[in-house]
């Protein structure tokens, strides 16, 4: 049994309306479709996620980049048919097997991926400056006072 049956039944009866009733029956498929559209979200969650749907694949020192069209599943954007958005690279890499991932944009370039851990390394590395003239400071303090 083909679940496309009804609307095959449907499209018979279509073909023996008159004018009128296609008109009537168009204002009713559009304030249906409104109906679903905006029901939809509710009923699946997912749509509302990004879909992606990858064109080129490339692997440059443990990153992997990744050229993708973007479906955003925001309702009323053209993009519900098909991912129309992009294509954009996108870099993939795994940092103690968490998955990190950072647009790149329309075009290429590969991520310093440790400009993107930099943050932690560079509190440590700024801090160890700043200790030594902080020592020296109070060195220097102390010895005012004494
Ligand atoms: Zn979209």
């Amino acid at each position: 049994m083909s679940h496309c049956q009804p609307i095959e039944d449907l499209r018979s009866a279509i073909l023996k309306l008159n004018l009128e009733q296609a008109q009537l029956l168009h204002c009713d498929l559009e304030t249906l479709i409104e109906q679903l559209q905006a029901l939809k979200p509710q009923h699946q969650p997912t749509v509302v996620k990004a879909h992606r749907v990858v064109q080129e694949v490339r692997h440059i020192e443990g990153v992997t980049y990744q050229l993708e069209r973007v479906k955003c599943g925001k309702e009323g954007c053209k993009c519900t048919d098909a991912p129309i958005h992009g294509p954009y690279w996108y870099a993939y890499w795994r940092v103690n097997d968490r998955q990190k991932t950072r647009y790149i944009g329309k075009r290429f370039k590969t991520v310093n991926i440790l400009e993107r851990t930099k943050p932690q390394f560079s509190s440590v590395s700024t801090y160890r400056l700043p200790l030594k003239v902080v020592k020296q400071a109070t060195e220097e303090l102390v010895s005012t006072l004494c």
